[in-house]
C-alpha cells in the first residue's frame, strides 16, 4: 500500500478564461515535510485552497487518504490551515482563540482545556492562555494560530506564507520551531513560500511551482544540485 496522504491527478483550475493550474499531478506522503515554493501568481495559494477543500478544481481527480475528495467539505477534510495574516478572533484570549474549533465541534470542557493547553505547550507558550490577542507579538500571534491548528490533531497542516509577515530574526527561529514540531507531531505539513532559502532550509520534499506547473519535485539537495530546467536554476539561484 502507498504511504501517500494526498494526491493530485490531472488537475486543473481555470477563473473565467484565466487557466490557473494546468493538468496538475504530484503526492504526498504522510508524516513529510513538504514546501511549495514559486513566484507571487504562480498557482500556490490556488493548490492550498483545493487542498483544504475551500474550491473544487475545474477538472481533474483529488485523493486524501486513498478516498476521491472532490467534493467533500472543507469542515469534513483532517485539514487546518495557517494563514500569513493569522485570522485570530481579536475579541477572544489566546486560550479562547485555540478552544474555538474544539467547542463546536462539542468537545467537553475538560479534554478541551487539556488539549489547549497541550497545544499552548507545542508552540511554546505556557501560560499565555488568558491574555488578550491584541497584548501579543506578531511571532507570539503565528504561534496562537498554530496552536489552533493543530489543537485537533488534524492529518494535514497547510501553512500559506505563514511566517513571511515576521521579521527576519524571528522568522528564522521560527522556521527551526516549526520543523521541529512537525517531526515531534508526525503530521504531514504542506508549507507555502516564495523564499527559496526558507524552503531549502526546512524541507524534506519541495515542489517548485511556475505558471500553474509544477516544474520539479525532490529534495533540497536533489534540487539545488540537479535543477531540472532553466526556471528552477534561475529561481533557486536567486538566494544566493
Ligand atoms: P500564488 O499563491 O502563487 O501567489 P495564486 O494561487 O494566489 O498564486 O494565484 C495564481 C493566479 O490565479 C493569479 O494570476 C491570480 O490572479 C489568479 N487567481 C487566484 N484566485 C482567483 C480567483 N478567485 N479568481 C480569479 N483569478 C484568481
Amino acid at each position: 500500500m502507498s504511504n501517500n496522504i494526498m494526491e493530485f491527478r490531472h488537475v486543473s483550475q481555470q477563473f473565467g478564461n484565466n487557466v490557473v493550474l494546468r493538468d496538475i499531478d504530484f503526492e504526498i506522503e504522510a508524516g513529510k515535510f513538504y514546501t511549495l515554493l514559486g513566484p507571487s501568481g504562480s498557482g500556490k495559494t490556488t493548490i492550498l485552497r483545493l487542498i483544504a477543500g475551500f474550491d473544487q478544481p475545474t477538472s481533474g481527480e483529488i485523493y486524501f487518504d486513498g478516498q476521491q475528495i472532490n467534493d467533500v467539505p472543507a469542515n469534513r477534510r483532517q485539514v487546518n490551515t495557517v494563514f500569513q495574516d493569522y485570522a485570530l478572533f481579536p475579541h477572544m484570549n489566546v486560550a479562547e482563540n485555540v478552544a474555538f474549533g474544539l467547542q463546536i465541534k462539542g468537545v467537553k470542557k475538560a479534554e478541551t482545556d487539556r488539549r489547549v493547553k497541550e497545544a499552548l505547550h507545542l508552540v511554546q507558550l505556557d501560560g499565555y492562555g488568558p491574555r488578550e490577542i491584541t497584548a501579543m507579538s506578531g511571532g507570539q500571534r503565528q504561534r496562537v494560530a498554530i496552536a489552533r491548528a493543530i489543537v485537533n490533531r488534524p492529518k494535514l497542516l497547510l501553512l500559506d506564507e505563514a511566517l513571511s509577515a515576521l521579521d527576519h530574526k524571528l522568522r528564522v527561529e521560527m522556521q527551526t520551531e516549526l520543523r521541529q514540531l512537525q517531526r515531534q507531531l508526525g503530521i504531514t505539513f504542506i508549507f507555502v513560500t516564495h523564499d527559496q532559502e526558507e524552503a531549502l532550509a526546512m524541507s524534506d520534499q519541495i515542489m517548485i511551482i511556475n505558471d500553474g506547473t509544477i516544474q520539479q519535485s525532490g529534495t533540497p539537495v536533489d534540487i539545488y544540485d540537479e535543477p531540472l530546467n532553466h526556471f528552477v536554476a534561475d529561481f533557486i539561484g536567486e538566494s544566493n
